[in-house]
């Protein structure tokens, strides 16, 4: 054989997915993109992403799943875990006990969470405190505009939801930043230092009432929110709002390959894997599409993937057929999606150029993510690894392979490990990020339609 034959028989040559895309694909993509962008612009929070879940779903026919309830293989349905998370299952032909084929995203992204006891006065201006949410660069959240979105529950019981910056005729919010002119000392300090947490400040006005007496402008802020929503300041200390850069997802760069929107982490991947799912017919395995809550804080509470919610919705379903639930998780599997980060060249020393997703190279497949020597990992088995490729490959997704920056560099983790504890074989996998946790994050939309290949696939594995 000459060497070409040989490289082209013994060596890997990853390619840019554009040189394997057909007009047909380009055309199903720029439409599911589309799509996916509506998503992300009605869904900015967990909760928001859950409702949607619901109602769409429930237009495809799933139901909510109850106690005992029978189900036969092809039927839908779907358990919303008190409004902030969501599982749903397409029952399979197969019984339980063969496992089920599970894809498990995030819709909670980083953001600033309002405090307890949040409205003040200083200086005639009315603020909002904030408590940051996951991991962010606190100065990047300054000086743009914001939007808040969330639920206030008042004092008789009665909820009401919250949006202010989304339409085009709302007042947006915001944080300050201190001018350059008298930035001296501040530019001296790190960029972890720069922006203090308790700076995070959120402007709501300046309008004083007209009147006697202090924080008149507070008061006035009050009014306005009593009009609006007919609650008083009592009702915030029991309220979940969050502060998330205002506006819609846009296309980016003048070829408009790339998406730029708040929070891809990780409703990208989420809306990757409830699209196929919603139309699914009868699969040979049930498939379950689990959209969890707090993974940037670890997975914790009640809606996040380490809660035992998960078995709850298993159990249910294992009880219809009388299989038990341990044995359906030792046949399962799970692709963990969420998102990784793509090469940056701006940044090349933090990553191994061989080992990094790149833009457009589709969906990256991490054998682990984690930190230092692997710690936190799910570290997925040569077994676990040939699967994924085997199914992707053979349904012609185009995927790449990742690691989560430079050994030592830094790292990160997911849901992986919580599913794996649960005796299911899991992999991560999902869409490469540019400028992770901004307050706007880029992805390319080939990325974006082979992520979602990529859990249609796997569903039907
Ligand atoms: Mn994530
Ligand atoms: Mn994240």
């Amino acid at each position: 054989m000459t060497t070409d034959e040989l490289r082209q028989n013994l060596l890997s040559s990853p390619k840019n997915g554009y040189t394997k895309l057909s007009d047909e694909q380009r055309a199903d993509m720029e439409a599911y993109c589309k799509r996916y962008a509506s998503f992300i612009d009605a869904c900015k929070t967990e909760r928001e992403a859950t409702a949607w879940a619901v109602t769409t779903a429930k237009q495809h026919g799933f139901r909510a799943l109850t106690a005992g309830m029978d189900l036969k293989p092809g039927d839908k349905v779907y358990y919303n875990n008190r409004g902030k998370s969501i599982l749903l299952a397409v029952i399979g032909s197969e019984s339980l006990a063969k496992g089920a084929n599970i894809c498990a995203a995030h819709v909670d992204s980083p953001r600033m969470d309002v405090k307890p006891n949040p409205l003040y006065e200083d200086s005639e201006i009315a603020y909002l405190k904030t408590h940051y949410y996951g991991g962010i660069k606190k100065y990047q959240w300054t000086a743009i505009p914001l939007a808040i979105h969330g639920v206030i529950c008042r004092a008789d019981g009665t909820a009401v939801t919250v949006t202010i910056g989304e339409d085009d005729s709302d007042p947006v919010l915001y944080v300050s930043d201190l001018l350059i002119h008298l930035s001296a000392d501040q530019m001296k300090k790190t960029l972890a230092e720069g922006i203090a947490g308790e700076q995070l400040n959120v402007i709501l006005g300046t309008e004083p009432l007209d009147g006697e007496g202090s924080d008149l402008v507070k008061l006035n802020i009050m009014k306005l929110l009593n009009e609006k929503y007919g609650i008083v300041e009592d009702d915030l200390h029991s309220a979940e709002l969050t502060i998330v850069p205002a506006g819609k997802c846009r296309e980016v760069g003048l070829d408009r390959s790339l998406l730029g929107a708040y929070g891809h982490d990780d409703r990208v991947c989420a809306y990757a894997q409830i699209e196929p799912l919603l139309s699914m017919d009868t699969p040979k395995h049930t498939a379950v599409c689990i959209l969890a809550d707090k993974e940037e804080i670890g997975s914790v509470g009640v809606s996040g993937m380490q809660s035992q919610v998960f078995e709850y919705f298993m159990g249910i379903l294992c009880d219809t057929q009388n299989v038990s639930r341990h044995e359906c998780f030792a046949n399962s599997f799970c692709l963990s999606a969420d998102v990784s980060n793509a090469y940056d060249p701006n940044f090349p020393e933090v990553s191994d150029r061989r080992n990094n997703s790149l833009l457009n190279y589709g969906v990256a497949i991490l054998k682990y993510t984690g930190a230092r020597g692997k710690s936190g990992a799910s570290d997925a088995s040569a077994e676990a690894m040939h699967h994924v490729r085997s199914t992707l490959d053979k349904a012609g997704v185009q995927w790449q392979l990742a690691t989560l920056g430079k050994v030592d560099q830094g790292g990160g983790g997911t849901v992986a490990a919580y599913m794996a504890n649960r005796n299911i074989v899991t992999v991560d996998a999902g869409v490469p990020v540019l400028s992770m946790h901004a307050p706007i994050e880029l992805v390319s939309k080939l990325d974006c339609y082979m992520t979602m290949l990529a859990c249609k696939a796997i569903y039907l594995a």
